[in-house]
């Protein structure tokens, strides 16, 4: 079978094909990367979306919740991750209450 195939220097990537919009990664970020972006012909009309990979902290969080095996986190021997910030915590709450969706400029 064929692997996803893996994007060079980046952190957290994701295969939108097998996304069901579940917003469980988005729920679990505790660094503001993650959010729901309108998709009209996915399932629930969204789809998982990376916003801000330069603040991914590495925790594989996401990937481990994920119940589609949808989103990849990098090896910590391939990629030097963020360090949580606190402007990093205050996005993911910004964007939890945003109901997950990916939140407006
Ligand atoms: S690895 Fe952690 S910080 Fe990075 S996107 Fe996944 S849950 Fe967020
Ligand atoms: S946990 Fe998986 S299926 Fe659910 S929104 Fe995230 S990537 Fe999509």
């Amino acid at each position: 079978m064929e692997r996803y195939k893996i994007p060079e220097n980046t952190p957290v990537w994701v295969d939108e094909s097998r996304c069901k919009a579940c917003d469980v990664c988005v729920s679990v970020c505790p660094a503001g990367v993650l959010a729901m972006k309108q998709e009209p012909t996915s399932t629930l009309g969204a789809i998982i979306t990376v916003v801000h990979k330069e603040s991914c902290i590495g925790c594989s969080d996401c990937e481990l919740s994920c119940p589609d095996f949808a989103i990849f986190v990098a090896d910590k021997k391939d990629f030097k991750f963020a360090k949580l910030t606190k402007e990093a915590q205050d996005r993911a709450i910004l964007i939890k209450n945003n109901n997950y969706k990916i939140l407006s400029a």
